[in-house]
């Protein structure tokens, strides 16, 4: 079918609440490209969203998976457990920053393991509050959005929210928000809100993902770490978008040298199939009484067979080297850009976490998010799929496979420069 049928189809069938980034029908992919239904080829850059860090149909993942599904697809780990969940329980406890020992439980989705970090931590403390950041994004279930600090398109129309939540400011220093005003915003919080002592928990994304690739420094996350411990809250870390090599490092916390309570892990985690996790330190993990976590497909086989390969492929394929150096070349590519354009104003990485912010005319307090759509539009044109995001919606993000490989990264780099020209 051809990609002008299947869009009417689409909307005919399909809820408009579920937003529509391209309208490039997918057919097949294989590692960093995608053919749709007519066949063109395009360049990801997108990654479906940070989950394909091993690039589509990576052999080994698809081989582990196929492994499994040879063996049984569903029993429910509550019913009768399976070996390789156990493997990658052990495996993610251990690959997780600190020396506490861990223990880890698979859910579904990002914001499945988000609710139950929380759900942990409360059981945990018997506290009821949680502090996250603005601009952070933690998920579409009624507890993320209410810990989800940017407002639009995620929140609108679904409140009341769960209470018991609040928000101070993520520091963002290229917009005037220091990091010395989002800890003040935290202790004001404590003097004229909320006691600490009703604190279970304070989340935060070490480098914002929908928020705009905004990253929070090593110093940053030491000072929180401090003030949780000297509250007793425990920190939150979420890891569902800049984990499993993203940043340079299999987990960006490594990079603060701070070893969090509990982290919550999804997408790239298995190269595609839907699992997603929690990890944290024993005894926090063992707060909550038999029984009170899981879920039906919490940890499917096939989620846990293609993470443990994409654990091996990570490791073997050297995918944290990898995505340094293709941060470097999106970085050194961008600047080259913004010399003859004053259209782009910062332009940012943690490893192949890299983001170009688009704003008018050299002023940083002007964004430019329509700009921003034209490029993401005359790119898709010229077969280059790319994502924005951002509060202001002026934010190009790169995510591609991490697996590129560099001709085909300077390939897409080729059609950014053309698209940026021609918008
Ligand atoms: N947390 C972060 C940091 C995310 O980026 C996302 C998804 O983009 C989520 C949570 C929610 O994950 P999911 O869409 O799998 O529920």
């Amino acid at each position: 079918m051809k990609n002008e049928t299947l869009l009417k189809s689409r909307e005919a069938a399909v809820p408009r609440g579920i937003g529509s980034m391209h309208p490039v029908f997918a057919k097949r992919a294989l590692n960093s490209e995608i053919w749709d239904e007519e066949d063109r080829r395009y360049i990801d850059f997108a990654s479906g969203i940070a989950v394909n860090n091993t690039g589509h149909n990576h052999p080994r993942v698809q081989a582990a998976a196929a492994e499994q599904l040879g063996n049984f697809s569903h029993v429910c780990f509550q019913v009768t457990p399976y070996a390789p969940y156990i493997e990658l329980a052990e495996k993610l406890s251990a690959l997780a920053p600190g020396p506490t020992p861990k223990k880890t439980i698979f859910l579904t989705t990002g914001a499945e393991a988000v609710e139950n970090a929380v759900k942990i931590a409360r059981a945990a403390t018997g506290r009821p509050g949680v502090i996250a950041f603005g601009g952070g994004f933690h998920g579409r279930t009624m507890m993320t959005m209410a810990l989800t600090g940017k407002v639009a398109p995620y929140k609108i129309g679904f409140g009341p929210f769960p209470a018991d939540v609040w928000h101070v400011p993520f520091p963002v220093p290229y917009h005037g928000v220091t990091e010395a005003d989002s800890l003040k915003a935290l202790e004001n919080l404590f003097k004229a809100d909320v006691e600490p002592g009703r604190i279970a928990a304070i989340i935060i994304e070490r480098v914002q993902g929908e928020g705009g690739f905004y990253a929070a420094s090593p110093a940053f996350m030491q000072t929180l770490r401090a003030i949780c411990d000297e509250h007793g809250i425990l920190l939150i870390c979420d890891e569902i978008q800049t984990g499993f090599a993203r940043t340079g490092r299999v987990f960006a916390t490594e990079y603060a040298d701070i070893e969090p309570d509990l982290m919550t892990i999804a997408k790239a985690m298995a190269g595609g199939f839907p699992i997603s996790g929690v990890i944290g330190k024993k005894d926090i993990m063992d707060a909550p009484a038999p029984g009170g976590l899981g879920g039906t497909y919490g940890g499917s086989p096939l989620g846990c067979a293609a993470g443990l390969a994409v654990l091996d492929v990570i490791r073997e394929e050297g995918l944290c080297e990898r995505a340094v150096e293709i941060g470097d070349r999106v970085i050194r590519h961008c600047n080259a850009l913004r010399q003859s354009d004053r259209g782009i104003g910062d332009i940012r990485s943690l490893g192949a976490m890299a983001a170009m912010e688009m704003i008018h005319n050299g002023d940083a307090s002007q964004p430019d998010p329509d700009r921003t759509k034209r490029i993401v539009h005359e790119a898709r044109e010229r077969g280059l799929l790319l994502l924005s995001c951002g509060v202001r919606a002026n934010v190009i993000r790169f995510l591609m496979p991490l697996t590129i490989p560099f001709e085909v990264l300077d390939e897409g780099l080729a059609i950014l420069a053309e698209a940026v020209k021609a918008s």
